[in-house]
């Protein structure tokens, strides 16, 4: 290896040699201060041990190429060993920073599908960290001493929440929708109304979604209006399900009808069809005894005659990222022999975070508090006025004169496609530049982007918004601002 190296370093050097002789003399004193390769490797034995002889050697590499050509410009460096090995030091430590980590989300919008949805709560997170570290009974009965269900973990607990006779679990909603169909309705026809064709985060479409499973779409009625007429006229021999689209992500305003799910339970049952209900947000509470929008919930959707729900575990949930399917167990067990199923499913670390997001629900009492989603959610507008004017101060005396900071209302959304147009007031801070300035917004917001815990807010109207509703903590943002005026000055 050491011979390698020096090769390396050595056709390295003569090739810049060769270069700075076309153009201009090279001082070769400045050249002869700085250490060679395997020098420097030879006194960075801390650095090898903590990132490897391969990722430090390219580093010393890098690091000399990098001072020579600035000593070849004539800039003043430091050769000495030290100085060297401290640069190195910092680039090691920036190269190895991980790629995805945490941000300060003042978007204003609560379970940001681009910024992981929701945040689990610190029962869910120990659990996480138990299933990671150690052998679990993931598929093994304790009681028998044989082989068990990776879902046994669950089942039971959605079914108390939801009423539903049997349940499973998959890794996200869309792939919830793809498994129920592939297993019920493949190369058969599933009539669904046009109005609920949606598309949601930009990739899942119900209509490829359900070519992809296998099955044949039929659209019935209207964007606007499907009538219970519509959906008997589409019901033939080859019909497979009736389904239902909570269309979560928009609203159809004015001349509307749709058809209630137990008018269309009602005619699917007539005809022995099943009916899919694809909930979405699959929230388990009645979210307005909350003070929050109304939202059919998962018991809802059973009660009205269901046979199967789908839903997401890491939106209203607030849960792990998943794909839960509750409703009747002969359905739930022909799901489960799909071979589909088993490239769907729940890692053990999702059921970990899923059983303990589950238990908190066994209190309802206490899911404010307990669900970080919710207790968001549900942060009144006096707590955010208060911390906002605590805010405000600090803000504006870190910022350079060029900026000006306003308290300002505002309102949040609760994200993921979830309930769009009911919006929650909010208190927001709003930072703008006093002279009005395109180039000097996108530099303010880029100078929080860069801060260790990146602070992501919304730029609308010349205006940088940080909407508090997901700040529990002012210290996340106050402890970072003295580095702000460094990157804007
Ligand atoms: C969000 C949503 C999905 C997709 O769920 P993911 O968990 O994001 O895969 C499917 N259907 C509806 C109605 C939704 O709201």
């Amino acid at each position: 290896m050491p011979v390698g190296l020096s090769v390396a370093s050595v056709s390295c050097s003569s090739h810049h040699t060769q270069m700075k002789n076309i153009k201009q003399t090279p001082d070769n004193d400045s050249y002869r201060q700085l250490p060679g390769v395997d020098n420097l490797l030879r006194q960075s034995p801390e650095l090898i041990k903590r990132w490897g002889h391969e990722q430090v050697s390219a580093a010393v590499r890098g690091e000399l190429d990098r001072l020579r050509q600035a000593l070849q410009k004539g800039e003043v460096v430091d050769t000495k060993t030290d100085a060297i090995k401290a640069l190195l030091q910092d680039k090691l430590v920036k190269a190895n920073e991980p790629s995805l980590r945490p941000v300060l989300n003042l978007t204003g919008t609560v379970l940001h599908t681009n910024l992981g949805r929701a945040c689990l709560p610190p029962e869910a997170v120990e659990a996480v960290v138990a299933a990671a570290s150690f052998p679990s009974n993931l598929e093994f009965d304790l009681a028998s001493g044989k082989r068990g269900d990776r879902e046994s973990h669950i089942e039971a607990l959605v079914c108390e929440l939801t009423g539903a006779e049997a349940a499973t679990a998959v890794n996200n909603n869309a792939a919830a929708v793809l498994l129920v169909l592939n297993t019920l309705a493949l190369s058969r026809e599933v009539p669904v109304s046009r109005g609920e064709l949606v598309e949601i985060g930009g990739s899942f479409r119900i209509p490829e979604v359900m070519q992809r499973s296998g099955c044949t779409l039929v659209e019935v009625g209207a964007t606007n209006r499907t009538h219970l007429k519509d959906y008997r006229a589409a019901i033939n021999s080859n019909t497979a399900l009736l389904m239902k689209v909570h269309t979560s992500n928009y609203r159809i305003e004015g001349f509307t009808t749709a058809v209630a799910e137990a008018e269309l339970a009602a005619l699917a049952h007539e005809h022995k069809l099943p009916l899919v209900i694809d909930l979405g947000s699959g929230n388990l509470v009645d979210f307005s005894a909350l003070g929050l929008p109304h939202e059919p919930t998962v018991a809802d959707a059973i009660e009205s005659g269901a046979d199967l729900v789908t839903f997401s575990g890491d939106k209203l949930l607030g849960g792990p990222q998943a794909g839960i399917i509750a409703g009747r167990r002969e359905l739930i067990e022909q799901i489960k022999k799909n071979p589909l199923k088993r490239a769907l499913r729940l890692d053990k670390m999702t059921l970990a975070a899923l059983e303990a997001v589950l238990r908190l629900y066994r209190n309802p009492d206490a899911l404010v508090q307990n669900i970080p989603g919710l207790r968001l959610l549900t942060r009144s507008v006096e707590a955010l006025s208060e911390q906002a004017v605590r805010l405000l101060g600090p803000l504006q005396n870190a910022l350079p004169q060029a900026y000006t900071v306003k308290l300002a209302e505002g309102f949040s959304q609760i994200g993921s496609g979830a309930m769009p147009e009911e919006t929650i007031s909010t208190v927001c801070l709003h930072i703008k530049p006093t002279i009005e300035n395109d180039a000097s917004l996108r530099r303010l917001a880029q100078a929080f982007r860069e801060l260790p815990l990146p602070v992501l807010g919304r730029v609308n109207n010349g205006v940088l918004i940080f909407d508090l509703r997901c700040l529990e903590n002012d210290k996340a943002l106050l402890n970072q601002l003295p580095q702000l005026g460094v990157a804007l000055s």
